[in-house]
């Protein structure tokens, strides 16, 4: 793809033609090297989670754009790390918040599957991908055939389903994901956080084929005589550092009821 540039080492800066990332300074275990906050447009641009409320990262990316008008400010899904600074930034530059969940809105607009948002020319499909969260969503570039995945496909590692999730809309909305980049000829994911992936279809097949292993493990620890999540954990999880076994237990959670509503 024109345009398409994936820096070493940190995925500040990476791009496609019309779309830039500036990493906010967040990074954990959950997060990778922080939240990418996405800057979609030309000479007049829509912003894609501003992050979490960290006025440094707000102020960055606001000077970053000079005179560029940021016409809306859109979030792939509610959870703090992306839509903790939107309140502020939406101050900042004038413009309205749109998301899922009415709560994350700042304006009279909502955002949902099928919509279309346009600026400077450009065209953003909205794809409805509940599963990390039930108010997930991914945003469509046609012009660089980039897909934006907030956390549903990161960078880097797997994702968890969170609380406010579900691992049947997930797994449903990957292979939706995975519908889309073979017919639409995706040449690219741009995550939520962690680096740009420039083949989408080896990512989302290995997405899909790690749930179905962790699904089967699950099956094979409860065979063992493992009952509750954090014993499961304990077994399925040994290789994943410690400090993600909490994360890891709703995972667990989330899987448990999935098999159990089969
Ligand atoms: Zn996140």
């Amino acid at each position: 793809m024109s345009g398409l540039h994936i820096p070493i080492g940190t995925p500040d800066g990476s791009r496609t033609e019309h779309a830039e990332n500036l990493l906010a300074p967040n990074p954990s275990a959950m997060t990778l090297d922080g939240t990418n906050t996405w800057v979609i447009g030309g000479d007049e641009v829509v912003v894609i989670d501003p992050g979490p409320e960290d006025e440094s990262h707000l102020r960055r990316v606001r000077d970053h754009l000079g005179e560029r008008r940021v016409t809306e400010i859109l979030l792939t899904h509610g959870h703090f790390d992306h839509s903790g600074g939107a309140r502020r930034f939406a101050e900042m530059v004038g413009a309205p918040v749109r998301a899922l969940d009415p709560r994350h809105r700042l304006g009279e607009e909502g955002l949902d599957d099928g919509d279309v948002v346009g600026v400077a020319g450009l065209e953003i499909h909205v794809y409805g991908t509940p599963g990390h969260s039930f108010d997930s969503l991914c945003f469509w570039l046609p012009e660089d055939r980039a897909m934006l995945t907030g956390d549903t496909v990161l960078g880097r590692g797997t994702t968890i389903i969170a609380r406010d999730g579900g691992l049947a809309d997930y797994l449903r909305s990957l292979d939706r994901l995975r519908a889309a980049a073979e017919g639409l000829e995706a040449r690219a994911l741009l995550p939520g956080h962690g680096p740009v992936l420039p083949d989408p279809i080896a990512a989302l097949d290995g997405y899909i084929a790690h749930r179905r292993q962790r699904l089967d493990q699950i099956r094979a620890a409860r065979a063992q005589g493992a009952r509750t999540p954090r014993e499961i954990v304990k077994i399925v999880y040994a290789d994943v550092d410690r400090s993600l076994w909490a994360a890891a237990e709703m995972s667990v959670v989330a899987q448990l009821d999935y098999l159990d509503r089969l």
